[in-house]
């Protein structure tokens, strides 16, 4: 055990888990690499859990942070911040909702917990829906909505959910449907529910399912359930902490995987938008965003410092087509995973879009979840200079691919062929 990661152990909380055996201390990175503390070259296929959303030290965002903390580095919603409404000016247009109002936070939790209460102050209610297998974050009223309940500690939610079927295509008691079949079961399941319960004030869902091992319902699954929700006058949250800004390749936001719905009511985005700097936030329209009766509900609602890395980060992500390389070198990546995988009986289903990208381990011959051939894969890519992530909801038993978005071609075959040997080696 490292001398860090002992006085990890004796100060930090029990439940703080870090991934390997030997935690890896980072030191730098550039590009789509990174270096530990001894000097080993790693290629992030996880983009320090999506974070890194363009580039390690991505030149364009440390001069917007330099300049600004040479500037100003100061914080309160009470004065104008002109990087802060310039970004909400871009995140307002680029969100689809018509008439649209940005609030910035620090985390995605906290956009969701924004959002929850929006929600339930706009149509007066604590009831909220949320999906199965799903994950919104760790505070109070997140872990309220989050269905995966091993990756949340408990707690006594202020929220009455109902969980709905249909996050997840590969598992559950619909698995066996055909796509329309899954998604005409999953409405009445939706419709099943709210004929039992007073008026939930929101569903809150991520189109593709994050922790839940990158894993999706067909397109359309939220599209029909859309006209459901509107019947009642239920809001539609589309948690895009993950797969906004051009992850999933053929869509900037997921929810747009589901487009005849038109944008949701309330988005929430956070994670790469700062590349590594901490913000999030919540776009909403104005008569919801406008609900609260506050003055302003956090006084790091978006800093200078943040809101001008995010806005660097962005323009470079949409100067640059980021969006196309993921939908491209992802493709490629899939295509080239699925034939490496395609004799290994550990490897249920390589699934995803854009960079981002799932690997479901059973054991050999069974369908059942293989949570330890997961973590040993992990440690095996890791010996081999590759870090990836895992998750999978109950069973972590999914390997999670999600390399910064300006990933090269060559790049992808090198991250490929250390996986396909560390899976060989592990499963
Ligand atoms: N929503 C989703 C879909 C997430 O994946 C996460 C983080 N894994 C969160 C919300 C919470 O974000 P944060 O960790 O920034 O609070």
């Amino acid at each position: 055990m490292s001398d860090l990661y002992a006085r990890h152990r004796a100060v930090a909380p029990d439940w703080l888990a870090l991934y390997y055996e030997d935690p890896i201390e980072i030191t730098h990175g550039e590009g789509r690499y990174v270096w530990d503390a001894n000097g080993k070259r790693y290629l992030d296929f996880f983009g320090g859990i999506l974070t890194t959303m363009t580039a390690h030290a991505l030149p364009e965002v440390t001069k917007a942070v330099s300049e600004q903390a040479g500037r100003l580095l100061h914080s309160s919603t009470l004065y104008l911040n002109r990087p802060m409404v310039e970004l909400a000016e871009r995140i307002a247009q680029l969100s689809e909702i018509p008439n649209a109002r940005v609030f910035f936070t620090t985390s995605g939790t906290e956009a969701n917990d924004t959002a929850l209460l929006l929600a339930t102050a706009y149509r007066r209610s604590n009831t909220v829906l949320a999906m199965r297998n799903s994950y919104h974050g760790r505070s109070f009223s997140a872990i309220g909505v989050t269905g995966n309940r091993g990756w949340s500690p408990t707690s006594l939610s202020p929220l009455q959910t109902l969980y709905v079927h249909g996050g997840v295509r590969t598992r559950g008691p619909f698995a066996h449907l055909d796509d329309a079949e899954f998604i005409a079961a999953c409405v009445e399941d939706l419709k099943d529910l709210l004929g039992h319960t007073r008026p939930p004030a929101a569903l809150i869902a991520e189109p593709v399912q994050g922790v839940g091992g990158f894993t999706s319902p067909p397109d359309g699954l939220y599209a029909a359930f859309r006209e459901v929700l509107q019947e009642h006058g239920i809001l539609w949250i589309s948690d895009e902490v993950q797969t906004g800004w051009g992850r999933t390749g053929d869509h900037f936001w997921g929810w747009q995987a589901h487009g005849r719905s038109g944008p949701p009511d309330i988005v929430t985005f956070a994670k790469g938008l700062g590349n590594g700097m901490s913000i999030g936030g919540v776009v909403a329209r104005a008569e919801i965003m406008n609900c609260l009766d506050a003055n302003s509900i956090s006084t790091f609602g978006g800093t200078q410092i943040t809101t001008a890395a995010a806005l660097a980060n962005l323009t470079y992500l949409l100067e640059h087509d980021l969006q196309g390389n993921a939908r491209r070198v992802g493709g490629l990546l899939i295509e080239r995973l699925r034939a490496a995988t395609a004799d290994l009986p550990g490897v249920r289903e390589v699934r995803g879009r854009g960079l981002m990208i799932g690997i479901e381990l059973v054991r050999p011959g069974t369908d059942e979840a293989d949570p330890r051939a997961a973590s040993a894969v992990l440690e095996a890519a890791r010996e081999g200079g590759l870090l990836i992530g895992k998750g999978g909801g109950h069973h972590t038993s999914a390997l999670r691919i999600a390399p910064p978005l300006s990933l090269t071609v060559a790049e992808a075959e090198e991250g490929a062929a250390i996986l396909e040997h560390a899976l060989r080696s592990a499963c």
